[in-house]
């Protein structure tokens, strides 16, 4: 007997992304079965294929699907050959659904990835990196100028942008455990203050609002050293908060020393609106090669039943993934990919599921 239910928008995207979004619904069906609610989803047809066929990465009635649903869940887009006059790709969505949505926070939970062989397997991490998602470089986007000889984009900082990151950030930090080395609450500000102007001001508000949070410890580091420390000491981070691009960059980083970016998932979150996606690309060169892994789908499905206030589903995937990929069933290769596909892996977990036996590993 169901008693809740959301309307789910879905975005299959480009590449792998209908054979891993495919893959974590039929998960998200038993989930559905099992946790007594219900997922109406509302396919939407978007990314670099829509933009190939209709000249848009996605209609406005896309968009207001994206709008009206209660969540999105969303495959990674792009494809080589979509690209723009001036050379850029088209078909990414960052800019429709980013900036015209006002999906203000980027979330990146960078956490151990249980059964895969990881460069950092000893280390104990657990960190949020969250990422400003509509302006630094990226709000460039479409809008770089130049000519034959120069081109220039624009790195934009607002006080306003940078407060309600911020604060989100010293939030997150709020609701989690805090770092695993040392059990402490603490919000990193990432940013190369040393250099720019406006990461400089970037790191004044991020002063202003800590002053805020005192329960909270609050550090920066310049985003070069950040890259070393979290390899090297990537136990001490609890939250670290950043500029767009940078968090683009780290947050891959990151994947990489959990066992790579084909585990990780994301959130992009704004006051009323939001979709969940994996946080890596459309993986085209391995698309149709029934090697795909949709574990970064699946968590990010997980984290979207977390934002439903569906926390005890989502901790449910978290379990029964993490399982399938520690007692052997799935095979992971050291790039990342699975043996038998994003369909496999969905048997595994699905049956985990049925079996009722999400936390044993
Ligand atoms: P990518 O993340 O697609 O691939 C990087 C490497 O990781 C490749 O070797 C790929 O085969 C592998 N990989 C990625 N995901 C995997 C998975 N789930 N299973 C197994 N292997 C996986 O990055 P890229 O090659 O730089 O970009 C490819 C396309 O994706 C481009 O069009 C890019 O613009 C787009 N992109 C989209 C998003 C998004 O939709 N959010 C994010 C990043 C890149």
């Amino acid at each position: 007997m169901t008693d809740r239910g959301y309307d789910i928008g879905l975005i299959a995207g480009d590449g792998i992304g209908p054979e891993i979004v495919g893959a974590t619904v039929r998960v998200l069906c038993e989930v559905e079965r099992a946790f007594s609610f219900e997922l109406r989803m509302r396919p939407i047809d978007a990314g670099a294929a829509t933009f190939l066929r209709t000249g848009r990465s996605i209609s406005d009635e896309g968009l207001e699907v994206v709008v009206g649903s209660d969540a999105t869940l969303k495959g990674p887009v792009g494809l080589p050959d979509a690209r723009h006059a001036d050379g850029t790709e088209a078909g990414l969505l960052g800019g429709e659904l980013r900036n015209r949505l006002d999906l203000y926070a980027n979330l990146r939970p960078i956490r151990r990835l249980p059964g895969v062989a990881a460069p950092l397997a000893s280390a104990d991490i657990d960190y949020l990196i969250v990422r400003e998602n509509t302006e630094g470089l990226y709000a460039s986007r479409g809008r770089g100028v130049g000519n034959d000889w120069v081109v220039t984009d624009t790195l934009l900082v607002t006080r306003p942008g940078t407060e309600r990151i911020v604060r989100r950030a010293f939030e997150e930090a709020r609701r989690r455990g805090g770092a695993p080395a040392d059990g402490k609450s603490r919000v990193t500000c990432v940013d190369k203050a040393n250099v720019l102007r406006s990461m400089y001001f970037f790191r004044q508000i991020f002063l202003e609002v800590a002053a805020g949070y005192p329960d909270v410890e609050a550090e920066f580091l310049h985003a070069d050293a950040a890259a070393q420390a979290l390899v090297l000491d990537p136990s001490h981070f609890d939250v670290l908060v950043m500029e767009n691009l940078l968090g683009d960059i780290l947050s891959d980083l990151g994947g990489a020393t959990v066992g790579g970016i084909a585990g990780c998932p994301s959130g992009n979150i704004g006051e009323d609106c939001a979709y969940f996606e994996p946080i890596h690309g459309s993986a085209p060169g391995i698309a149709g090669t029934n090697t795909a892994n949709p574990r970064g789908q699946m968590l990010a499905a997980a984290m979207m039943l977390d934002y439903l206030g569906e926390t005890a589903a989502a901790g449910a995937v978290r379990d029964v993934v993490d399982g399938a990929f520690s007692d052997g069933s799935v095979e992971t290769l050291p790039d990342g990919r699975v043996v038998g596909g994003a369909d496999a892996v969905a048997e595994r977990v699905v049956r985990r599921l049925a079996a009722g036996r999400p936390m044993e590993r």
